[in-house]
């Protein structure tokens, strides 16, 4: 159910709502828009009365959301998500450009990538140390140590971090270095690891599963909000598919799908979407055409030496390339 207020409603009455909800023992989640608030109820709902909030002062109305996911959907915030980190946004008519390796490999390849991905514009850096590897016995990250070199990146470049936390353990180790949480593909529906990150004070960047429908992503999203962390950041990567001439295939169609039913960013990561190099910038481009409020981009400064996805690494200078050819498009279309 969600509780929309009146625009003049104070926090005296936003807090009798709350109070309501908390005395039937199910969970108020207060959104705060421009104009007014509005406060999502999760929970059994089932036998609740609509009137009981609706003859509440400052209470617009109470309306009942039929979707299986609610705080992510647009009906309950109709003011599109806007993800900050330390000035750089997620949504809200920016393009964001997260790069880098896929893997952190070393020192010296982490930061000739990022002073070059820096130039370029892009605002966030992203390289694992924690890496899912269908093979156990391919390199694997460099755990904390990797962490600590992307620290040093953000304090040299002034670039916000993104890195995967593998598991509920590499969490805290990924809060304390990093500015926000990828979960992977592989993890989208790993629902403790879900709850453990929605209760993490950093942003999440949620990318889709390799099977996961639409409905699916969301309800994972839904597990983040529901824990208490509303910084989702969606990010579509390819799902599995019968073709053979790239690695996944990247949904584009998923764009603007997610943009017409839920008010979370999304972002379409062209690089794990195709898995060849050449395939990228074309898939970026017009990832940023369908509508996209981001990418992620994976950038080598010498692909031909990387430990992991080198085939579909961009060089720095592709990157740069890719990065102008993007802003342009985005300034068309926004
Ligand atoms: C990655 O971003 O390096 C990665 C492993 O992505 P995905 O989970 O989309 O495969
Ligand atoms: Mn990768």
């Amino acid at each position: 159910m969600l509780i929309v207020m009146n625009p003049a409603a104070t926090d005296a009455q936003i807090a009798g709502v709350t109070g309501m909800i908390d005395s039937l023992g199910l969970q108020a989640h207060v959104m705060r828009g421009d104009s007014r608030a509005a406060i999502a109820i999760t929970g059994d709902t089932g036998g609740v009365d609509r009137n009981r909030f609706e003859s509440l002062p400052g209470v617009a109305e109470a309306i009942r959301v039929s979707k299986p996911y609610k705080l992510t959907s647009l009906d309950s915030r109709p003011e599109r998500t806007v993800v900050s980190v330390d000035g750089a946004q997620i949504g809200g008519g920016q393009l964001a450009l997260i790069a880098g390796p896929c893997s952190v490999e070393n020192r010296a390849q982490a930061f000739a990538t990022a002073e070059a991905v820096k130039k370029s514009g892009a605002q966030f850096f992203r390289g694992g140390a924690f890496k899912p590897r269908s093979s156990p016995y391919s390199f694997s990250g460099l755990g904390e140590e990797g962490l600590k070199i992307l620290a040093e990146v953000r304090e040299r470049f002034g670039l916000n971090i993104v890195t995967e936390a593998l598991d509920e353990e590499s969490v805290a180790l990924v809060e304390k270095y990093a500015d926000m949480i990828q979960v992977g593909s592989r993890n989208m529906q790993n629902f403790s690891l879900l709850r453990r990150v929605g209760r993490s004070r950093l942003p999440v960047l949620l990318k889709r599963g390799m099977a996961a429908t639409l409905e699916e992503w969301l309800l994972a999203a839904e597990y983040v909000m529901a824990e208490g962390n509303a910084n989702v950041v969606l990010c579509e990567r390819g799902v599995r598919t019968f073709a053979q001439h790239s690695r996944n295939t990247l949904d584009l169609a998923a764009v603007p799908a997610v943009r017409r039913i839920s008010h979370l960013p999304v972002i379409v990561d062209a690089s794990h979407g195709t898995g060849r190099n050449y395939m990228v910038a074309p898939l970026a481009r017009a990832g940023v055409a369908a509508g996209a409020d981001g990418l992620m981009i994976e950038v080598h400064c010498k692909p031909q030496e990387a430990l992991s996805d080198g085939a579909q690494a961009l060089t720095l200078e592709e990157f740069d390339l890719m990065a102008k050819q993007v802003r342009a498009i985005h300034e068309v279309i926004s």
